[in-house]
């Protein structure tokens, strides 16, 4: 079980996989935490301020799970070593903020019909509106049909000052209107990621098949599912599917350095 990001979604992710009884992770982060992430990186307090969100995790999990294996990957997902371990690995959580990030994944995950459970949440402070949804790729839909990636992600991603922009807001909110701690998403981050969890529970144990999307729209206090794409299948689903090695999505790992600088 491979989870990226240990996050605000990633650590609860971490802790509820770990109360099912899953034994084998694979955590991929590079970040640390910070002061700002206090308020909603679940199993982190005061002492962890400065550590990596992987130990940090690796420790949660370890204090639920003695027996639990946790090898950890303390860099980019987008990474020679991140991919190695997502190609290790079964089932595969992504739990990060960044849509470039996201593309790849998808892609990868495609590439080697590795299931892939995409979570997200999202503020609009201005239109007062706050929510999230969960993509489980499998073959019958992606994160590309089902539009659930902004549309020039990649162009974007190349262009550092719309890059250094996009990093000054956290969950639609400005930096600077939060003097120090981080927006107050612990609860929407439990939402979602008990969504995907849920789905990831479902589909394991023959319960069902889990939804391809789920969203969730907190300003209304509903959620509402789809099961099946309503495009049949995208050029990822289509043609990059299950090509493994041919695919090359090794090919990102030589520009994404100049894209992160
Ligand atoms: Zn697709």
């Amino acid at each position: 079980m491979a989870i990226v990001g240990l996050g605000g979604l990633g650590s609860h992710v971490a802790q509820q996989l770990t109360y099912l009884g899953t034994q084998k992770f694979v955590l991929v982060d590079g970040d640390f935490a910070e002061l700002s992430n206090l308020n909603r990186l679940v199993g982190a307090c005061e002492d962890d301020l400065g550590r990596a969100k992987v130990e940090i995790a690796r420790d949660a999990i370890l204090k639920v799970s003695r027996a639990a294996i946790v090898r950890e990957v303390r860099e980019s997902v987008v990474s020679a070593g991140g991919f190695s371990e997502i190609l290790g690995s079964q089932f595969v959580f992504g739990c990060v903020d960044d849509d470039a990030i996201r593309f790849v994944l998808n892609e990868l995950c495609q590439a080697y019909e590795t299931p892939y459970m995409d979570l997200a949440t999202d503020i609009d402070a201005k239109e007062h509106s706050f929510g999230g949804r969960i993509v489980f790729t499998d073959g019958r839909a992606c994160l590309v049909c089902l539009d659930a990636l902004e549309p020039n992600t990649i162009r974007k991603a190349l262009e550092t000052r719309e890059q250094a922009e996009e990093e000054d807001n956290i969950y639609g909110v400005r930096v600077g209107a939060l003097p120090q701690a981080g927006p107050a998403v612990v609860s929407l981050n439990g939402v979602i990621a008990s969504l995907g969890v849920t789905e990831f529970l479902s589909e394991m144990t023959g319960l069902r098949r889990a939804n391809i999307y789920l969203e969730y729209r907190g300003s209304l206090g509903i959620v509402r599912c789809q099961t099946e794409a309503a495009v049949q299948s995208c050029y990822y689903c289509r043609t990059v599917r299950g090509k493994r090695a041919e695919a090359n999505v090794e090919r990102y790992l030589a520009i994404w350095p100049t894209i992160t600088e």
